[in-house]
């Protein structure tokens, strides 16, 4: 039985990846978005070490590196963004200073304590939880580092049951910005910044082009279920967004080490 399950979750897995490494981004954000972000960050340098947790296939990694000096590694799980990513910093001449390796954000992570000036993660510390990511992650950090973080937040206190009921059964921890703002100053930071993501970092960047691909994805695999449920489900989550983008969206915020 268990092996049954296995061998169905990991086809969930590499469908979902097949389906997502047709796209710039598999999460909401955009260039100019990651651009602000890294505003709020002084003293890179050409020694800086950096880190993108669950970069994907490196949307906002090349973006990163294109605007910031230093060296960039990418951590993702799934070996096909990694190739993906490689492929994309090797096209864009960044082959030097970037480079995307396979890894857990659930394990200890490949780095001694207190070497690193950034870690960034964009719509990827869902993994492992916001509170889990910046307290365990806080180590790998010199003094004075930064970690910049997008994270579904809650715009309101109170929502509609539909869309709180969505988000109880996708990530419970989505919480209101005070409250995450709050758990980075516990774990030890200091917050530089917070700020909303734009509405076009979900729908420009990441719904369209998961749109134009969701026709041709469902006639390729003409037939199968775990096909039309997984775009079934990316449009829910469209309509969702539409439906109630006032009561929540992405938010970044910046922390720095103390
Ligand atoms: N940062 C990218 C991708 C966000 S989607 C962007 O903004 O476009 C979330 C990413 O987390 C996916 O690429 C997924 O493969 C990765 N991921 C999921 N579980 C992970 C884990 N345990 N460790 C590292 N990456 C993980």
């Amino acid at each position: 039985m268990s092996n049954e399950n296995k061998t169905i979750h990991e086809f969930d897995f590499s469908l979902i990846c097949e389906y997502f490494s047709n796209v710039e981004r598999q999460g909401p954000g955009s260039p100019e978005a990651t651009i602000k972000a890294l505003s709020f960050i002084d003293n890179l340098t050409s020694e800086s070490r950096i880190v993108d947790l669950g970069c994907g296939t490196g949307g906002q990694t090349m973006t990163l590196a294109q605007n910031a000096p230093g060296q960039i590694m990418g951590i993702d799980l799934f070996p096909d963004f990694i190739s993906i990513f490689n492929r994309n910093a090797h096209a864009l001449g960044l082959s030097n200073r970037v480079q995307g390796i396979v890894g857990s954000m659930l394990e200890p992570l490949p780095f001694e304590r207190e070497t690193l000036d950034l870690i960034w993660t964009e719509g990827s510390i869902y993994n492992i939880g916001f509170e889990r990511g910046v307290n365990e992650w806080r180590q790998y950090l010199k003094t004075n580092g930064y970690i910049a973080v997008s994270e579904a937040s809650w715009f309101t206190e109170k929502c509609p049951d539909e869309i709180y009921n969505f988000w109880m059964a996708h990530y419970p921890e989505i919480d209101t910005i005070p409250n995450k703002v709050a758990q980075i100053q516990r774990a030890g930071y200091v917050p530089v910044a917070t700020f909303i993501l734009p509405e076009n970092c979900w729908t420009e960047h990441y719904f369209a082009p998961c749109s134009r691909i969701q026709e041709a994805f469902l006639q390729k695999h003409s037939g199968d279920q775990t096909v039309k449920e997984l775009i079934a489900g990316q449009r829910h989550e469209m309509a969702l967004y539409q439906k109630y983008k006032e009561f929540y969206g992405y938010v970044f915020y910046i922390g720095k080490k103390i």
